[in-house]
Protein backbone atom coordinates (compact mmCIF):
# COMPACT_ATOMS: atom_id res chain seq x y z
CA UNK A 1 0.00 0.00 0.00
CA UNK A 2 1.46 3.61 -0.53
CA UNK A 3 0.67 6.77 0.67
CA UNK A 4 0.41 9.78 -0.84
CA UNK A 5 2.73 12.52 0.40
CA UNK A 6 1.62 14.33 2.90
CA UNK A 7 1.18 17.94 1.51
CA UNK A 8 0.04 20.60 4.04
CA UNK A 9 0.22 23.48 2.01
CA UNK A 10 -1.21 23.58 -1.50
CA UNK A 11 1.17 24.01 -4.34
CA UNK A 12 -0.58 26.81 -5.82
CA UNK A 13 -3.56 28.91 -4.17
CA UNK A 14 -6.94 28.78 -5.06
CA UNK A 15 -8.00 30.62 -8.27
CA UNK A 16 -9.48 33.98 -7.14
CA UNK A 17 -13.15 33.72 -6.70
CA UNK A 18 -15.31 36.95 -8.30
CA UNK A 19 -18.32 36.21 -5.55
CA UNK A 20 -18.19 34.02 -2.76
CA UNK A 21 -21.55 33.58 -1.08
CA UNK A 22 -21.88 32.14 2.65
CA UNK A 23 -25.40 31.01 3.26
CA UNK A 24 -27.25 28.49 6.34
CA UNK A 25 -29.63 26.67 4.39
CA UNK A 26 -30.32 25.34 0.76
CA UNK A 27 -31.94 27.73 -1.47
CA UNK A 28 -30.53 30.67 0.34
CA UNK A 29 -28.46 31.59 -2.97
CA UNK A 30 -31.39 30.81 -5.18
CA UNK A 31 -34.13 33.41 -4.79
CA UNK A 32 -31.84 36.41 -4.91
CA UNK A 33 -28.46 35.78 -6.33
CA UNK A 34 -29.11 33.00 -9.07
CA UNK A 35 -29.14 35.26 -11.73
CA UNK A 36 -25.69 37.33 -10.49
CA UNK A 37 -24.37 33.93 -10.27
CA UNK A 38 -25.09 32.84 -13.37
CA UNK A 39 -24.24 36.53 -15.43
CA UNK A 40 -20.59 36.14 -13.72
CA UNK A 41 -19.86 32.66 -14.58
CA UNK A 42 -20.93 33.64 -18.15
CA UNK A 43 -18.56 36.33 -18.09
CA UNK A 44 -15.99 33.48 -17.55
CA UNK A 45 -15.35 34.64 -13.86
CA UNK A 46 -15.47 31.76 -10.71
CA UNK A 47 -17.96 32.37 -7.97
CA UNK A 48 -18.24 29.97 -4.82
CA UNK A 49 -20.72 29.18 -2.44
CA UNK A 50 -20.71 28.02 1.38
CA UNK A 51 -23.75 26.67 2.44
CA UNK A 52 -23.28 26.33 6.45
CA UNK A 53 -26.11 23.24 6.93
CA UNK A 54 -28.26 20.74 5.48
CA UNK A 55 -31.52 22.93 6.13
CA UNK A 56 -33.09 19.56 8.03
CA UNK A 57 -35.34 21.68 10.21
CA UNK A 58 -37.24 22.99 7.42
CA UNK A 59 -40.53 22.18 5.60
CA UNK A 60 -41.41 18.52 4.35
CA UNK A 61 -44.40 19.67 2.38
CA UNK A 62 -45.52 15.70 3.22
CA UNK A 63 -42.34 15.11 0.44
CA UNK A 64 -39.99 12.88 3.19
CA UNK A 65 -40.68 12.28 7.35
CA UNK A 66 -37.99 12.71 8.89
CA UNK A 67 -35.40 15.25 8.95
CA UNK A 68 -32.78 12.96 8.25
CA UNK A 69 -34.39 12.24 4.62
CA UNK A 70 -35.38 16.50 4.10
CA UNK A 71 -31.29 16.90 4.52
CA UNK A 72 -30.76 14.22 1.73
CA UNK A 73 -33.33 15.14 -0.32
CA UNK A 74 -32.46 19.02 -0.18
CA UNK A 75 -28.70 18.08 -1.09
CA UNK A 76 -30.47 16.54 -4.12
CA UNK A 77 -32.17 19.63 -4.79
CA UNK A 78 -29.36 22.15 -4.26
CA UNK A 79 -27.13 20.42 -6.37
CA UNK A 80 -29.39 20.26 -9.23
CA UNK A 81 -29.76 23.90 -8.94
CA UNK A 82 -25.90 24.67 -8.64
CA UNK A 83 -25.92 22.32 -11.82
CA UNK A 84 -28.37 24.69 -13.41
CA UNK A 85 -26.51 27.61 -12.47
CA UNK A 86 -23.62 25.53 -13.36
CA UNK A 87 -21.50 26.85 -10.01
CA UNK A 88 -20.44 23.26 -9.83
CA UNK A 89 -20.13 22.37 -13.46
CA UNK A 90 -17.08 25.50 -14.25
CA UNK A 91 -14.18 24.28 -13.02
CA UNK A 92 -12.38 26.56 -11.16
CA UNK A 93 -16.00 27.77 -9.43
CA UNK A 94 -16.17 25.92 -5.61
CA UNK A 95 -19.11 24.56 -3.52
CA UNK A 96 -18.96 23.26 -0.26
CA UNK A 97 -21.41 22.10 2.23
CA UNK A 98 -20.83 22.29 6.19
CA UNK A 99 -22.58 20.18 9.01
CA UNK A 100 -23.73 23.02 11.10
CA UNK A 101 -27.59 22.17 12.71
CA UNK A 102 -29.86 24.01 10.99
CA UNK A 103 -32.32 26.16 13.02
CA UNK A 104 -30.13 25.72 16.21
CA UNK A 105 -26.95 28.08 14.64
CA UNK A 106 -27.61 30.71 17.12
CA UNK A 107 -27.00 28.37 19.79
CA UNK A 108 -23.85 27.25 18.37
CA UNK A 109 -20.61 28.67 20.01
CA UNK A 110 -20.60 31.55 16.95
CA UNK A 111 -16.39 30.89 17.21
CA UNK A 112 -16.36 27.14 14.76
CA UNK A 113 -18.40 29.75 11.88
CA UNK A 114 -16.82 32.22 11.73
CA UNK A 115 -13.63 30.10 11.61
CA UNK A 116 -15.86 28.80 8.69
CA UNK A 117 -16.13 32.11 6.84
CA UNK A 118 -12.28 32.80 7.50
CA UNK A 119 -10.80 29.96 5.79
CA UNK A 120 -13.24 30.40 3.07
CA UNK A 121 -12.05 33.83 2.58
CA UNK A 122 -8.76 33.09 3.17
CA UNK A 123 -8.78 30.75 0.81
CA UNK A 124 -10.70 31.83 -1.94
CA UNK A 125 -9.98 35.48 -1.51
CA UNK A 126 -13.17 36.56 -3.28
CA UNK A 127 -13.41 40.10 -4.81
CA UNK A 128 -16.99 40.28 -3.33
CA UNK A 129 -18.73 38.44 -0.30
CA UNK A 130 -22.29 38.16 -0.02
CA UNK A 131 -24.22 37.22 3.04
CA UNK A 132 -27.57 37.87 4.43
CA UNK A 133 -27.61 41.76 6.11
CA UNK A 134 -27.83 42.20 10.03
CA UNK A 135 -31.80 41.83 10.16
CA UNK A 136 -31.18 38.04 8.56
CA UNK A 137 -33.84 39.78 5.84
CA UNK A 138 -36.78 37.71 6.86
CA UNK A 139 -35.40 37.93 10.91
CA UNK A 140 -34.75 33.67 10.12
CA UNK A 141 -31.79 33.18 13.12
CA UNK A 142 -29.81 31.14 10.92
CA UNK A 143 -29.67 33.93 9.04
CA UNK A 144 -29.27 36.10 11.48
CA UNK A 145 -26.83 34.31 12.89
CA UNK A 146 -24.65 33.70 9.65
CA UNK A 147 -24.64 37.48 9.20
CA UNK A 148 -22.86 38.14 12.22
CA UNK A 149 -20.21 35.33 11.42
CA UNK A 150 -19.13 36.39 7.99
CA UNK A 151 -19.24 39.86 9.17
CA UNK A 152 -16.76 38.97 12.23
CA UNK A 153 -14.43 37.08 9.74
CA UNK A 154 -14.89 40.03 7.24
CA UNK A 155 -13.77 42.45 10.09
CA UNK A 156 -10.76 40.58 11.36
CA UNK A 157 -9.30 40.86 7.86
CA UNK A 158 -6.74 43.78 7.67
CA UNK A 159 -8.80 46.78 6.17
CA UNK A 160 -6.57 46.70 2.54
CA UNK A 161 -7.21 42.26 2.26
CA UNK A 162 -11.22 43.12 3.02
CA UNK A 163 -13.42 41.70 -0.14
CA UNK A 164 -16.38 44.59 -1.51
CA UNK A 165 -19.44 43.13 1.33
CA UNK A 166 -22.99 42.86 0.17
CA UNK A 167 -25.77 41.90 1.95
CA UNK A 168 -29.28 40.25 0.35
CA UNK A 169 -31.55 43.74 0.29
CA UNK A 170 -34.52 45.17 -1.14
CA UNK A 171 -36.37 48.49 -1.87
CA UNK A 172 -39.30 47.49 -0.26
CA UNK A 173 -39.39 47.85 3.66
CA UNK A 174 -40.02 45.50 5.88
CA UNK A 175 -43.64 44.63 6.77
CA UNK A 176 -42.29 43.10 10.40
CA UNK A 177 -41.36 46.59 12.23
CA UNK A 178 -39.11 44.24 14.47
CA UNK A 179 -36.69 44.29 11.22
CA UNK A 180 -36.93 47.86 10.55
CA UNK A 181 -34.27 49.12 12.63
CA UNK A 182 -31.84 47.13 11.09
CA UNK A 183 -33.48 47.05 7.71
CA UNK A 184 -30.51 48.33 5.09
CA UNK A 185 -32.38 49.67 1.53
CA UNK A 186 -30.64 48.16 -1.51
CA UNK A 187 -28.10 50.54 -3.20
CA UNK A 188 -26.83 47.89 -6.14
CA UNK A 189 -28.74 46.74 -8.85
CA UNK A 190 -28.58 44.30 -11.27
CA UNK A 191 -30.93 43.21 -13.90
CA UNK A 192 -31.01 39.25 -14.63
CA UNK A 193 -33.30 39.17 -17.75
CA UNK A 194 -31.29 37.83 -20.08
CA UNK A 195 -30.80 34.44 -17.52
CA UNK A 196 -34.79 34.48 -16.47
CA UNK A 197 -35.81 31.20 -17.80
CA UNK A 198 -32.75 29.54 -15.92
CA UNK A 199 -33.32 31.30 -12.63
CA UNK A 200 -36.56 30.28 -12.62
CA UNK A 201 -35.41 26.42 -13.18
CA UNK A 202 -33.15 26.63 -10.38
CA UNK A 203 -35.28 27.86 -8.35
CA UNK A 204 -38.11 24.89 -9.29
CA UNK A 205 -35.25 22.73 -8.07
CA UNK A 206 -36.22 23.39 -4.10
CA UNK A 207 -38.97 21.03 -4.75
CA UNK A 208 -39.30 20.96 -0.71
CA UNK A 209 -39.12 24.56 -0.56
CA UNK A 210 -42.23 25.65 -2.69
CA UNK A 211 -43.47 27.84 0.25
CA UNK A 212 -40.61 30.16 0.61
CA UNK A 213 -40.61 30.03 -3.06
CA UNK A 214 -44.13 31.27 -3.58
CA UNK A 215 -43.72 33.48 -0.07
CA UNK A 216 -40.62 35.42 -2.26
CA UNK A 217 -42.45 36.08 -5.67
CA UNK A 218 -45.27 37.53 -3.58
CA UNK A 219 -43.26 39.96 -1.55
CA UNK A 220 -40.32 40.87 -3.60
CA UNK A 221 -41.34 39.72 -7.32
CA UNK A 222 -39.43 42.71 -8.45
CA UNK A 223 -36.25 41.01 -7.37
CA UNK A 224 -36.74 37.71 -9.81
CA UNK A 225 -35.84 40.24 -12.54
CA UNK A 226 -33.53 42.41 -11.14
CA UNK A 227 -31.64 41.40 -7.99
CA UNK A 228 -30.93 44.03 -5.48
CA UNK A 229 -28.29 44.23 -2.80
CA UNK A 230 -27.28 46.50 0.10
CA UNK A 231 -23.11 46.59 -0.16
CA UNK A 232 -21.34 48.08 2.81
CA UNK A 233 -19.47 51.22 2.95
CA UNK A 234 -20.56 52.52 -0.20
ZN1 LIG B 1 -32.55 30.50 4.71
Amino acid sequence: MTHAPVSPVPASPSPRLKLLLILPHPDDEVYGASGTLMTLLAEGHNCGLVTLTHGEAGRTLGLCDTPEELAALRDTELRACLAVIGLTTTPGSSFEQHNFPDKYLQDQPIEPIIETAREALARHRPEIVLTFPPNGSNGHPDHVTTHRAVKAAWDALPEGERPRLWYYASDTAPENEALLPEWLPANLRRDVTPFITRKLQAIACHRTQALSTVDFIRRFPERIVEETFYEVGV
